[in-house]
């Protein structure tokens, strides 16, 4: 039997389809069965199974003991010299393979083509090895899993490069050292835990410390002023703009001169015409990859995850390279009448018409893997959007680099006047080249007309602008890339994800991005200490040093041996100034979430969260000052602070992030504050506009504060009397209690509504609002035709009827002093309104229920006293006895009969004898003349 492992289930697929249509020509397409296996999918064809990893399905750990942050013994520092061990992390996928190994005649390792698919690779080598000695394992390495890639891939078979997996197996372990020595010590000195660790690391760090370089430059900048010159003119009315010759006049008072020396008219003093040639671009490594998809919009983690898709389909090649020469064994002929079968056929032929002798190519060769390039067809119908614009782009990069180059023409004119010279440029595209399949750069043309040698022209304007310097940009994430490469900072596979982490640990924001007061706060401490993780020197040598392992020049363990010494260096640094670290962190964290001044005493408004989802902006100065803000629960995002300041209170503005959702903008929290609570204060009966301004100057914003505050404060702010306060803290209390039970029925039209397109649960809530039903009991009493109109159908609006009154009425009946143990044994028997209490005699209740009589007497009279009913008299049992002999004893009239009798309020021979026989027919359903004759018996 032949196993193949594959780095991914999908991958494992695609490959056990092109190796069955293809090993047995004559029955193309062995079927391919798929299985499950200890809960890993298999695909089987004749005698070869094939599966899919989960990327890495071991890692590595420290050794046990290392796991408590506070061990006096085990310090961080200690992490740096600590045992690693490697521990399965998918134990089913490593039982199967155990398993299969033992009878497989064949093993063939099919793990990604590159440092860390060479390490996967290796892992599942040794789990191979562990359950078979002696079975043969081969590699099979490919750049794109398409059918002629994969056939040749197995067809000629390697072994697994050790060296390779041991760079990438240096790179774990180095990493693991770093980041979790370093993480702990920070976050220890800064005292923070949980959720909100400060993670460090060693590429992490020092990409961080260039964003924050980079803030401080544009924070240092001063913008310097500077004047430029021009003149507008025309030739045979096409207007021309010339420059003047000096580009930029540092000098105001040069600038004026040379304005004032300016004068008509315009000679053309000299023609050049010439060509320029624009280069049809490289084919793509991954950076430049990067780069063309953040033009696109694309965050670097989002473009490489689209292209790894791409990748495992078929669709493109392996995108993480660093190669920009294609290798010779590509059949780029091949490669184009694929691609004529792709919706991008029109661009394809043009090209195959256009074509150069040789393709482009980049600077750097490496002979791991291509260049990023097509590898199959694929239509825009097949592909989700964001995927047919990574997959078009790759499929015009690679046309582009068959395609001519560019050439312009250019014109450049020179100018006397007076004493001053102007120029002027134009050019025009003469050969479009490769831009007619590659319009990702744009070509913009400057079009002058033809001016000869002494042409006098007429100036028509002098400009003279004034203008500043401006600050370098910040990083887009892919210049960043760039730079990091650059740098020698991470992998090709690795550098995005960094970006991506520094994002998610809020080190950084925004696009260009910037860093946060935490991100400056942690490289600002390591920086005054001379902590030297934040150097990218360090980190370059141990990435050089990496790539030195795959060559066999240097061993795993001396690389990270090396490391380990750097290591201790740092921590050198870090402990001689622990306190000084963490206090410098602190204070830049807190600084984060301080928003401005507390508008009654002045001191610093501070974001706060509680251990539950709540959070609220709360002073300082508590509690000698309780004024806070309230703001939305946690669980709509993390409220945190950013630069811009309300005009109106000085308080920063306010965000909530959540991960994976859009930030929702708050602005001034007390704005906001204000703006959400005046509609709950203006339904105080009393309130109006006036009132409401007093209470804001005296920073009294809610209804919640005028209910609770101290009366003297409310006394202050309105300048009335104890009891026009004591009044107005009533008028209060019924909103907060309307306020209440108008959310209690929101809860429960969302629990009970399902959401439909264009009619949301909150939407038949505010209808409701609207109608003037403001609680559960209101939403009880009403009619389903009435529920019809708030965007509910008849079946609908039944069902919500029911539930709401079963759920009122429960409510109501439990408030009135029903228990909850009767009301169970109520409702069983089929009473379940207030107003069935009112109607029928506790008699019946009490028959029906089992309830014994004295009780359900109790609880209808209790039930009549709070619905403003009067109470049913008094029922004992002993009566109730005496009186049920008393009708059972008439002839004819049995306990069926008797129950009716009841439900009628008929207990006693009394009663029946006194009651209209018409009505009791009626109300009971018995026959008139049986009543009749019951009525003669009891006389
Ligand atoms: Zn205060
Ligand atoms: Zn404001």
């Amino acid at each position: 039997m032949h196993l193949i492992i594959a780095e991914k289930n999908i991958a494992a697929k695609r490959i056990a389809d092109i190796l069955a249509g293809s090993s047995t020509e004559s029955a193309k397409g062995a079927k391919v069965r798929t299985g499950k296996e200890n809960g890993v999918i298999t695909y089987r064809f004749d005698d070869v199974i094939t599966l899919g990893l989960r990327g890495h399905v071991v890692e590595i750990d420290f050794e046990p003991g290392y796991s408590n942050w506070r061990s006096e013994t085990n310090t961080p520092r200690t992490l740096i010299d600590a045992g690693t061990v490697k521990k399965p992390t998918a134990k089913n996928i490593v039982a199967l393979i155990k398993k299969l190994s033992k009878k497989a005649t064949l093993v063939t390792i099919a793990t990604d083509f590159d440092r860390e698919g060479e390490l996967i690779g290796k892992e599942a080598y040794e789990i191979v090895r562990s359950a078979n000695k002696d079975v043969p394992v081969q590699r099979a390495r490919f750049s794109a899993i398409t059918a002629q890639e994969i056939t040749t891939a197995f067809d000629n078979p390697a072994q697994i490069d050790f060296d390779l997996a041991a760079a990438g197996e240096a790179r774990q372990v180095i990493d693991l050292l770093w980041g979790a020595s370093l993480t702990r010590f920070i976050s220890i000195a800064a005292k923070r835990g949980g959720k909100s660790i400060l993670s460090v690391g060693r590429v992490q760090s020092p990409t961080l410390a260039m964003i924050v370089d980079r803030e401080r430059e544009i924070e240092a900048f001063v913008p310097e002023p500077y004047w430029m010159l021009s003149v507008e003119t025309d030739k045979n009315g096409t207007p021309v703009t010339a420059r003047h010759t000096t580009d930029r006049f540092q000098d105001r008072a040069e600038a004026l001169q040379a304005e004032a020396n300016t004068t008509a008219p315009l000679v053309v003093t000299s023609v050049k015409a010439g060509t320029r040639t624009d280069h049809a671009p490289a084919p793509f490594d991954t950076t430049s990859f990067i780069v063309a998809a953040g033009r696109l919009r694309f965050s670097a983690a989002n473009a490489m995850r689209i292209a790894e898709d791409l990748y495992m389909n078929g669709y493109i090649s392996y995108p993480r390279t660093d190669n920009t020469v294609y290798p010779k064994s590509l059949d780029i002929d091949a490669l184009l009448s694929e691609l004529k079968k792709s919706g991008l056929s029109r661009e394809v032929t043009w090209t195959e018409a256009h074509r150069r002798k040789e393709p482009t190519r980049g600077k750097k060769s490496s002979t791991d893997h291509p260049p990023i390039h097509p590898a199959g067809a694929a239509k825009p119908e097949k592909l989700t959007d964001d995927q047919w614009k990574i997959y078009e782009l790759i499929v015009r990069r690679f046309l582009a680099t068959l395609s001519p180059d560019a050439r312009w023409t250019t014109l450049k004119y020179l100018f006397d006047a007076g004493q001053e010279t102007y120029t002027a440029t134009g050019s025009r595209l003469a050969e479009a080249g490769y831009r007619e399949i590659y319009p990702y750069s744009e070509a913009k043309e400057t079009i002058l007309p033809v001016m000869n040698e002494g042409d006098r022209l007429p100036i028509h304007t002098v400009n003279n602008e004034e203008k500043y310097t401006t600050p370098p940009p910040r990083y887009s994430q892919s210049k960043l890339i760039q730079r990091m490469e650059e740098l020698g900072l991470g992998t090709k596979s690795t550098r995005h994800e960094v970006i991506g982490k520094l994002v998610s640990r809020r080190y950084v924001e925004g696009t260009p991005v910037r860093p946060t007061l935490v991100g400056k706060g942690v490289i600002e401490a390591m920086e005054n200490h001379e902590v030297p993780i934040t150097d990218p020197e360090m980190t370059a040598t141990i990435e050089q040093h990496m790539e030195e392992i795959k060559e066999a020049k240097l061993t795993r363990d001396e690389v990270i041996s090396e490391s380990q010494t750097m290591l201790h260096r740092v921590f050198d640094a870090l402990e001689a100034h622990e306190e000084e670290i963490g206090r410098e962190i602190m204070g830049r964290t807190d600084e984060e979430r301080i928003i401005g001044k507390c508008p009654v005493c002045g001191h610093d408004l501070m974001i706060r969260q509680t251990k539950g989802m709540s959070q609220f902006i709360g002073c300082t100065g508590y509690p000698d000052c309780t004024f806070n803000i309230g703001l939305p629960s946690a669980a709509w995002g993390t409220a945190i602070r950013e630069d811009k300041v309300c005009e109106v209170h000085g308080l920063n503005y306010v965000r909530l992030i959540r991960k994976g959702a859009r930030p929702w903008e708050i602005g001034c929290p007390l704005c906001n504050h204000i703006s959400s609570n005046r509609e709950a204060l203006m339904m105080m009966p009393s309130a109006d506009d006036a009132m409401i301004a007093r209470l804001h100057a005296s920073h009294i914003y809610s209804v919640y504060e005028v209910a609770n505050i101290e009366p003297e404060r409310l006394e202050q702010a309105l300048g009335t009397d104890r009891a026009t306060i004591a009044c107005l803290r009533e008028e209060a209390e019924g909103v907060l209690e309307l306020l209440r039970k108008r959310s209690e029925l929101k809860k429960f039209v969302r629990k009970h509504v399902v959401p439909r397109r264009g009619r949301s649960p909150a939407k038949v809530a505010a209808a409701l609002v609207e109608a003037g039903v403001g609680d559960l009991g209101g939403l009880a009493a009403m009619t389903p035709a009435a529920l019809t109109k708030m965007h509910l159908s008849e079946a609908e609006a039944e069902t919500l009827l029911g539930e709401a009154r079963a759920v009122y009425n429960r409510a109501a009946l439990r408030e009135y002093g029903v228990p909850a143990v009767s009301l169970k044994k109520y409702f069983e028997a089929g009473i379940t309104t207030p107003a069935s209490f009112c109607a029928l005699h506790p008699a019946y209740l009490s028959l029906i229920s089992g309830i014994k009589p004295e009780t359900a007497w109790k609880h209808a009279a209790a039930v009549c006293t709070a619905m403003g009913v009067t109470p049913p008299e008094k029922v004992t049992a002993k009566a109730l006895e005496n009186g049920r002999k008393e009708l059972l004893d008439i002839p004819g009239l049995g306990e069926a009969m008797l129950e009716r009798l009841y439900r009628a309020g008929i207990v006693d021979t009394a009663g029946l004898a006194g009651a209209d026989a018409g009505e009791l027919a009626k109300v009971t359903g018995i026959p008139v003349e049986k009543i009749r004759a019951f009525q003669d018996a009891c006389r």
